[in-house]
């Protein structure tokens, strides 16, 4: 089936990806036997962008599905939709990237229900297919697609968990929110802003991780990092940044507004010093 159209899928340009340990290699490998890959860890912390880096190390399309709750098997597989000529079948996205051999990145596919999620069970074992039951096709996936799903296990304990059927089918890697140096170089790179600067944010992040199940669900991710950095560079005055980067997206509770905006103030004291944009 080579009527879609591959480059549309292709990451042309390098993304950035500042590496944190060998998790290139590691997953150069497992791609290189086709193994599945799970991607464990929490929000924000840089799994998504990884797959963008690697797709395009490895010069593989990229497929990506944001999972989520009301996604049905039909929604990954496919449908038959009404057209003037009557019915036509459409492919999903995963029956897309089984067909051209893409990278197929299904992000927080906790989200999405256990009944969905056992459609990839055959793609991810040594069958590599894709039964279409309402189409009655069975697709052999292309040799180099390969299935990757992230998954954040915080937040297991209060909605649902993968079925170990499913787990199993996958090497699993975990991810974290980098070193303190590692992070503010990356929020420095992303939002254009002095190290220092970033180092502050970090700092201010890092607070807000320690409160983690004290209040918080999760701490401030690297993402928002990059949002509030990327205030800063606006000529936001730092505070305000973060209030709008940091805290309030964080939480609505009135106390724990007060205590993340306490961090920030340690770091930012008002009327900023030297942490004007470079
Ligand atoms: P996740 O998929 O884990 O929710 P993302 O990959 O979307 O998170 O990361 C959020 C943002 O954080 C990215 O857009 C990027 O700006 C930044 N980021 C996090 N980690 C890295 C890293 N190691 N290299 C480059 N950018 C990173």
């Amino acid at each position: 089936m080579s009527d879609i159209d591959t480059s549309q899928f292709l990451i042309k340009t390098e993304p950035y990806y500042r590496p944190v340990g060998d998790e290139i290699d590691q997953y150069a490998a497992a791609y290189d036997v086709r193994m599945p890959v799970m991607l464990k860890g929490p929000t924000g912390c840089g799994k998504s962008r990884f797959v963008e880096y690697m797709a395009w190390k490895l010069q593989r399309p990229l497929i990506t599905v944001a999972c989520n709750e009301d996604m049905t098997a039909s929604d990954l597989i496919g449908r038959f939709l009404l057209d003037i000529n009557g019915t036509k079948w459409q492919d999903g996205p995963l029956t897309v990237a089984a067909r051209i051999g893409a990278i197929c990145y299904l992000d927080e596919v906790v989200e999405a229900r256990q009944d969905t999620t056992v459609v990839i069970h055959p793609l991810t074992d040594h069958r590599r297919q894709l039964p279409l039951e309402k189409k009655g096709e069975l697709v052999d996936a292309h040799p180099d697609f390969q299935v990757v799903i992230s998954y954040n296990p915080g937040y297991q304990s209060m909605m649902k968990d993968l079925k170990q059927s499913t787990k199993q089918r996958f090497g699993a890697m975990s991810f974290d929110y980098p070193s303190t140096g590692t992070e503010a170089e990356i929020v420095a790179h992303e939002a254009g802003i002095d190290l220092k600067t970033a180092e502050r944010l970090v700092q201010v992040a890092q607070r807000s991780r320690n409160l983690k199940g004290h209040g918080l669900d999760e701490g401030m991710s690297t993402r928002l990092l990059v949002y509030a950095g990327q205030l800063i560079a606006k000529n936001i005055a730092p505070q305000a940044a973060c209030q709008m980067a940091l805290v309030e997206p964080l939480t609505d509770d009135g106390d724990m507004r007060d205590t993340l905006q306490a961090a920030v103030t340690t770091f930012f004291p008002e009327v900023s010093d030297s942490s004007k944009v470079a």
